[in-house]
């Protein structure tokens, strides 16, 4: 909020950027029951969990870092060119060759400072007006919900466009989203498709056969595909179905080594087209000169001799995949069983998604009466973004994250079911 005061204030851009987005606020709320500031059980955020056997490669490539002086000195005294450390680059181009069968080099990869910062870069290099009298472009969301981080990436704002999804409702109590190919308009107005894939918020994955789909129509429109992967394979491998990726002319993938334990670290990786991989560059040395080099330098050897595969299925996968099970096992024992309830199918990423057909109150109301029993949850309206018309379902969901303690998680689904319980009654 500018100063009444004083005669500079915020721009349109920074008015946007700091102002009515409650996302700010609810982000403010998680970020202080993480640190511990406010006392409460954490069922929002992203934050991967704290895995001993993960953590403990992670302090021993440290300390193998620092043993070797020259290299250490040379990581920090270094900056690295905009799109990332030659090393690294030439290692992560080898080993999606090596694993995958793409055809691609160093000079299909960038590094940025997160995929959130590559997801901004991609948003506005493809999306926008044009050049001269060129068409504006907007970015097109297929599978609404999607994931938060993307809504208020658009500068100038309004060019995201989100798709609703078909519903199939699966048995009493599960459902999923599927991509509604029928309501989908992929022509020269679309700049970039984005999926994220296991998607946040609803660990959803979307199948082989939608995706190549996907992939081939943006390909014979020549519209950049962007798979975001924050949570699946290779790394950290948070799946649970068997999923392949796919490669065309005009995909583009997201990599993150956050949720494999370095969020802290801020290492995004883009791997695609050269053309967009030189604009990216380009646009992280306008942002950044260069991005950190520390996370590179931790994960290099492992992706040099493939061991970040094995950590990722052997530890970060079965970890994620019980937490969800025992999640979805607790809200079956103490959700109540006379509300109308059911949980997104869950196959990968750290969260379970519920939607409540009938919900007395809004998802944000939810969240308040939650936030004041101690219990915080991310409210579902967040994720529906761009859509052309207002839909009823995005008031009826909520995603609860499953990554803490077991004990923590427990605490929390047996009083969101005691106040679900109050909200129907009342
Ligand atoms: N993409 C998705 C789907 C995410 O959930 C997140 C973080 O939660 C990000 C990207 C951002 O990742 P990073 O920490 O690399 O910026």
């Amino acid at each position: 909020m500018a100063d009444e005061t004083v005669r500079c204030g915020l721009s349109m851009l920074g008015t946007r950027m700091t102002g009515g987005a409650g996302i700010v606020k609810l982000m403010d709320d998680l970020g202080r029951a993480m640190d511990g500031t406010v006392d409460a059980l954490m069922l929002g955020g992203g934050n991967p969990a704290a895995i001993p056997a993960v953590q403990a490669i992670w302090r021993e490539r440290m300390a193998e870092l620092l043993a070797d002086e020259a290299r250490f000195d040379r990581m920090l005294v270094n900056y690295d060119t905009p799109r990332g450390n030659a090393e690294f680059l030439e290692s992560m181009a080898a080993f999606l060759k090596r694993h995958y069968g793409w055809p691609v080099g160093p000079e299909n990869v960038a590094v940025l400072n997160g995929a959130q910062t590559a997801s901004y870069c991609l948003i506005n290099l493809l999306g926008g007006p044009g050049t001269g009298s060129g068409t504006t472009r907007r970015i097109l969301m297929p599978t609404s919900p999607e994931y938060i981080g993307y809504a208020d990436q658009s500068l100038p704002p309004g060019h995201i466009q989100s798709s609703r999804p078909d519903i199939e409702l699966i048995g009493d109590r599960d459902f999923r989203y599927r991509i509604a190919f029928d309501r989908l308009e992929i022509d020269p107005t679309v700049g970039a498709v984005f999926v994220s894939r296991p998607t946040n918020p609803t660990g959803n994955v979307i199948s082989d056969a939608d995706l190549q789909r996907l992939a081939n129509a943006c390909s014979a429109q020549g519209v950049p595909l962007v798979i975001d992967n924050a949570y699946g394979d290779p790394f950290p491998g948070a799946i649970f179905v068997e999923a392949t990726l796919p490669w065309t002319d005009t995909t583009l993938h997201m990599f993150t080594l956050s949720k494999i334990g370095l969020p802290g670290t801020r290492t995004g990786i883009v791997v695609g087209p050269a053309w967009v991989i030189d604009a990216l560059s380009a646009m992280n040395g306008v942002l950044g000169l260069a991005s950190g080099n520390v996370g590179q330098a931790l994960a290099l050897k492992l992706i040099q001799n493939d061991d970040i595969v094995r950590v990722s299925q052997e530890l970060i996968r079965p970890f994620y995949a019980q937490k969800s099970r025992q999640a979805r096992t607790w809200i079956a024992d103490y959700f109540p069983e006379t509300i109308d309830y059911r949980v997104h199918v869950s196959e990968g990423a750290f969260f379970l998604w519920v939607w409540f057909n009938d919900l007395p109150v809004s998802s944000r109301e939810l969240y308040e009466r939650l936030r004041r029993r101690g219990v915080l949850i991310v409210p579902g309206d967040y994720f529906f973004y761009g859509l052309d018309e207002p839909w009823d379902h995005a008031q009826q969901c909520i995603r609860l994250t499953v990554s803490q303690d077991d004990a923590c998680v427990e605490a929390g689904i047996r009083l969101i079911a005691d106040e679900l319980a109050a909200c129907w009654r009342r």
